[in-house]
């Protein structure tokens, strides 16, 4: 008899617990199993295991307590390997989040063990030769020859009819067999790409980066400057060393084309895991890698945890993308683990971007990462011309819709050269709110606090935060007045308004709600990329990675939206944005321009950015920082005080403040105060900040904190760590 400690989520407060159960048969740890919980069926890992001599009765006497048999052992191998499990621990200790959590978030859905349902192998038929002879008929006689060129065909594939293979098999020659079919999530036809010679300046970075395995090198090379060939080579000299490559992306949006890229040049050794993929592509293409049967793997976030074996180099494209910090449990960065895993198996990080982060580019000025510069774009294409358009200006000219006058020129003039446009907008819906003109009362969400916004193609009311929506309300729910207005703009109104403002133009609009259907962002890219549309309208979707030749004159209608959210990073996040977008204008032959709305035209992130200045824009943002006591000049962790009882949470914010002041000596501590969106799907919160330069007294004090206050409020309160805060929302 064997006593099996299982890891598992415990119901009530989101703290690991392990609970004791017998098994007949020993297990390897890390498996994970089947077990009764309180009238119901849950999924853990094994986390120990340990022989007795005591029957079941003799050990139910001893504890004073009935044991539970385990019911089913899903795994006969741990999924995770040591590595991996080993992360788990580390990852759990550094985000103070349940270990349980951290496994959760290392593997793929269907391998969580929250979900009982599990997606199954995929199978095919194939057909099998068994013996060589003389068939019967001549039809028959051709197909085993067939059959005997075409190894293991799959029966639906062949160009014979099912009865010529069934006679075939009545009289032995082959044979039918199951086996598994692996979910390919990559249809397209794969097409060689044509190789470029890479030019001296890459070839030096790729030198200098497999020169010294281990280490951590950024590549600053603004847009155009030919990274992704870098990384080509890059992982073409790993392969050859025998090792695997990890190529990650931010989220969604880019996957696609550097999917594309990599495919073509490593064909099946590439496995994709993104968010978009279905749960039985996910599956399979998880399987495949555990399988150590590809080696490369291209992905977004949780990629980095995929089970590669034998790493040699993990790459980071638009390393300061904000989709690589994960915003629920377990909080982490992804270039964080992706060092991790690196040191682990000896292997070097590849950062990559025309606007680094702070934090990254700090490192290099210290000398802790490699810098690798390219300030030019291939065959020296220059980089367009920024224009800034100060919209306070355009209202004392009396203009005040969305569009300035030599906004409408620039579009106009594009439209009528036969090129593309490129408009972002970063806001989408229709309108930002409606509003009663009676009373006043702006039409909010009830599960959070933000205002719903107005759909007009479905004619609906939507919260961004939540699923909640509702039909366009008849009267104002407040004092039922049918006055209604829809206030601001969004997406949808200015699709609406461009078509009718410009001669001639067609506008294909991209974001969340154009896109969400599978593979519907590749389709609306391939529609612009075939002259389908001249203007493609979209928010910040659309500044990342798109390489089209005929875009020359990108349009930014409103570059302080992102200058004005209650982040410290507002002002980087703007530089990256407007870098990024200026970065799709004038890809191709012909010279591009980009022009830039704002009221704050004399800003340095908007500045810099005109002047596709990194170096400036670093320079002041850094002493900004400084001054202001933020990131890279210290850490900071965010308490997120939660809860669904809106009286508990600031009383329980009070308290905990308390008990911080008393145990944290050398560390700011601010708050609390309520988040940016106080109410969030029917859960209220509120914040305490802390910047620190020395983690040990911080880490301990917030251990405290999480082991006791989750398990004393059971689950009323709930206190998450989120250390490097990408988000006050
Ligand atoms: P980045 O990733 O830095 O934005 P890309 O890798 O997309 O830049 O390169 C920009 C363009 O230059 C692409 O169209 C790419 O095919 C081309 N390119 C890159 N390297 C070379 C090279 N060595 N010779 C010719 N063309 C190149
Ligand atoms: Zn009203
Ligand atoms: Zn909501």
């Amino acid at each position: 008899m064997y006593i099996v400690k299982v890891l598992t989520e415990h119901p009530v407060h989101s703290l690991d617990t392990t609970f004791d159960y017998l098994s007949e048969s020993c297990l390897n740890k890390g498996v994970r199993v089947l077990i009764p919980f309180h009238h119901r069926k849950i999924i853990g890992y094994v986390e120990n295991v340990e022989k007795t001599s005591l029957t079941k009765e003799e050990l139910e006497q001893e504890a004073g307590f009935t044991y539970h048999y385990i019911l089913e052992v899903i795994d006969e191998e741990p999924l995770l390997n040591q590595e991996l499990q080993d992360l788990a621990n580390t990852l759990s200790q550094m985000t103070l989040s349940p270990r349980i959590a951290c496994l959760q978030a290392m593997l793929p859905t269907q391998l969580k063990p929250s979900t009982t349902h599990a997606v199954g192998v995929k199978l095919k038929t194939i057909i099998e030769v068994l013996n060589d002879g003389t068939p019967q008929t001549i039809k028959q006689k051709e197909c085993l020859e067939y059959l005997k060129e075409n190894p293991q065909s799959q029966a639906k594939d062949i160009p014979y009819t099912k009865g010529v293979v069934d006679r075939l098999v009545e009289q032995g020659f082959v044979q039918y067999v199951q086996v598994e079919d692996y979910r390919n999530p990559f249809s397209k036809d794969i097409m060689e790409n044509k190789r470029v010679e890479l030019t001296s300046d890459q070839q030096a970075i790729v030198d200098g980066i497999m020169q010294k395995t281990g280490r951590v090198s950024l590549i600053h090379g603004v847009t155009g400057s030919g990274k992704t060939e870098i990384y080509l080579a890059l992982a073409g000299y790993i392969l050859e060393q025998g090792k695997t490559v990890m190529m990650l992306v931010p989220e969604i949006s880019l996957t696609p084309m550097m999917v594309e890229v990599f495919k073509r040049r490593f064909k099946e050794a590439v496995a994709i895991l993104h968010s978009r993929l279905s749960q039985g592509e996910k599956y399979d293409e998880y399987r495949r890698i555990k399988r150590q049967e590809v080696k490369i793997v291209v992905g977004a976030r949780s990629a980095v945890f995929a089970p590669l074996e034998n790493i040699g180099l993990i790459i980071l494209d638009e390393e300061h993308d904000a989709s690589y910090k994960q915003e629920s449990k377990p909080r982490y960065l992804t270039s964080q683990i992706a060092k991790m895993r690196a040191s682990s198996h000896h292997a070097s990080v590849v950062l990559g971007s025309a606007t680094p982060s702070l934090e990254s580019y700090s490192r290099a000025m210290k000398g802790i990462y490699d810098l690798y510069t390219l300030d030019k774009r291939i065959n020296q294409k220059p980089l367009p011309k920024v224009e800034i358009v100060d919209m306070l200006e355009e209202m004392h000219h009396r203009n005040y819709s969305l569009f300035s006058r030599t906004m409408k020129e620039r579009i106009q003039m594009t439209l009528d050269r036969q090129e593309q446009v490129i408009l972002l907008l970063n806001k989408r819906g229709y309108a930002s709110y409606v509003q009663c003109r009676d009373c006043g009362e702006v039409i909010k969400c009830p599960h959070c606090d933000v205002s719903l916004t107005y759909h007009k193609d479905e004619h609906r009311l939507k919260c961004h935060y939540c699923e909640y929506q509702i039909p366009y309300p008849q009267v104002c729910p407040h004092c039922g007045s049918k006055h209604l207005k829809t206030v601001g703009f969004g997406t949808q109104k200015i699709e609406e308004e461009i078509e009718r403002m410009f001669h001639g133009a067609r506008v294909i609009r991209y974001d969340v709600d154009t896109t969400r259907q599978k593979n519907g962002h590749l389709k609306l890219l391939e529609k612009f990329k075939n002259k389908e549309g001249n203007i493609l309208l979209g928010t910040q979707m659309i500044a990342k990675g798109l390489d089209f030749e005929d875009v020359t004159f990108v349009g930014v209608l409103n570059a302080d939206l992102s200058l004005n959210i209650p982040d410290f990073r507002a002002s980087e996040r703007t530089f990256q944005l407007l870098c990024q977008v200026a970065g799709r204008s004038g890809r191709g032959q012909k010279q591009g321009t980009v022009l830039i709305q704002t009221y704050n035209p004399e800003h340095y992130a908007i500045t810099s950015a005109a002047h596709h200045d990194y170096q400036s824009f670093y320079k002041q943002e850094m002493l900004y920082r400084q001054k202001a006591k933020y990131p890279p000049y210290c850490h900071m962790v965010s308490l997120i005080i939660q809860s669904r009882q809106e009286g508990l949470v600031h009383q329980a914010a009070i308290e905990i403040k308390g008990y911080l002041d008393k145990h944290i000596q050398q560390a700011v501590l601010l708050g609390p105060a309520k988040s940016g969106i106080f109410k969030m799907q029917d859960i209220y919160r509120e914040r305490i900040l802390i910047k620190f330069i020395h983690s040990q007294e911080v880490y301990q004090a917030l251990e405290t904190i999480n082991e006791f206050y989750n398990k004393k409020q059971k689950g009323k309160v709930t206190v998450v760590c989120d250390f490097n805060p990408y988000s006050q929302i």
